[in-house]
């Protein structure tokens, strides 16, 4: 021991991050399993050669022209058509957006809540930020309940609430009209925001949170690169809400926190958003054909709409992980005990992971 003078709460905690071993079969953290094409690549290194010319001075601090961009993408995307510029913000993965959410609305004092089971960083963006955190469960089959969500809000008096829809690690949508009644219940109160990270699979016609965003001033509405636009390793992750909430982020963050090379990066893949996701539909097929194999095998698997799906119990799912594992498979323990999440991969990904788990099941028997 150094007698480092370190906080009780974070020497007491391992750092975030899903074992990632380099094994060929990857569906363990909901990347997109397919490539930029290479149109993108050629768009990239062409905006990056530009930006690194001018790479001796600090980037656009407010980079307007990515806004400008995500404002347009975000108002086809959930046909929304008064975004604007001034209603968008950015960072390096909807993480830190999410983070600086918290720096401005958290805080010593302040509490945040959210549903679990659910994406499992928020309790520590709450840690980082001094912010108490009293989650509230979900009902039965995970599905959201209302009446549960209003009461938590109703004894803990938060100023932050967090709702993944949909959900990780479930693929559950909450409806717009529980959205609704959860802006209602919060306004002039909290701030709440709706994390649509795997938003773009979510089924056609299912209408996002964004939708909402002109009658409620509190409500912030946050996507990410990561997922449908197969772009995970860029870090782009960002948020809609009014211009006046997106003020107080420009209060918080790191002064350039968005370099100039992420900038070009990501304005050149807006550039061409439609080729970024022209695999989206095929995803979504090929999770309903894996819900329905992992059905036909006996298990229980969510309703997801993202590019996952939770199945099913087991005694020892680590017993299973770790046979798929040795497989060549890795997916994901996470979220309540008996349960598995597994990514979409390529058609030959997903085969290869349904063959190892028959396989791992006669094993086990
Ligand atoms: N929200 C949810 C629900 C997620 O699952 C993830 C990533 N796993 C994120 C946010 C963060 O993604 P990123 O920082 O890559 O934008």
């Amino acid at each position: 021991m150094s007698g480092l003078p370190v906080r009780p709460e974070i020497a007491a905690a391992e750092p975030y991050g899903a074992p990632h071993p380099d094994v060929p079969v990857r569906l363990n953290v909901n990347e997109n399993p397919y490539p930029p094409p290479p149109e993108v690549v050629d768009g990239i290194v062409q905006r990056v050669r530009q930006a690194a010319e001018q790479a001796n001075r600090y980037p656009d601090r407010d980079f307007t022209a990515l806004r400008s961009a995500l404002a347009d993408y975000l108002a086809r995307e959930a046909e929304v058509p008064d975004i604007t510029p001034d209603m968008i913000w950015a960072a390096n993965g909807s993480n830190e957006v999410m983070l600086q959410l918290m720096q401005v609305f958290g805080g010593p004092g302040r509490t945040a809540i959210g549903f679990e089971p659910a994406y499992s960083m928020y309790p520590e963006y709450a840690r980082n930020t001094f912010t108490t955190w009293r989650p509230t469960q979900r009902g039965p089959d995970f599905a959201f309940d209302l009446a549960r969500a209003l009461r938590q809000i109703e004894h803990e008096a938060p100023t932050v609430v967090l709702l993944d829809s949909p959900n990780n690690p479930t693929g559950l949508i909450t409806p717009l009209e529980t959205v609704e009644a959860l802006a209602e219940q919060t306004a002039g109160r909290a701030v709440l925001l709706v994390d649509e990270a795997y938003g773009e699979f979510r089924q056609p016609g299912t209408p996002s949170a964004l939708k909402l965003l002109a009658r409620y001033p509190h409500l912030a509405v946050s996507r990410t690169m990561s997922k449908a636009f197969a772009f995970a390793g860029v870090r782009l992750g960002y948020l809609a809400a009014a211009p006046e909430l997106i003020g107080y982020l420009r209060t918080v963050r790191l002064p350039y926190h968005l370099s100039a090379i992420t900038q070009a990066t990501a304005l050149a893949a807006l550039d061409y958003a439609g080729l970024m996701l022209s695999q989206i539909a095929e995803l979504r097929e090929r999770r309903k054909r894996l819900a329905s194999a992992l059905g036909a095998m006996g298990f229980t698997v969510t309703d997801s709409e993202a590019n996952f799906v939770l199945f099913g119990r087991f005694e020892d799912r680590h017993a299973t992980w770790r046979k798929l594992l040795a497989q060549g498979v890795i997916i994901r323990q996470v979220g309540p005990a008996g349960w598995l999440r597994v990514s979409v991969g390529t058609e030959a990904e997903t085969l290869a992971f349904l063959r190892a788990l028959a396989r791992t099941r006669e094993e086990l028997e």
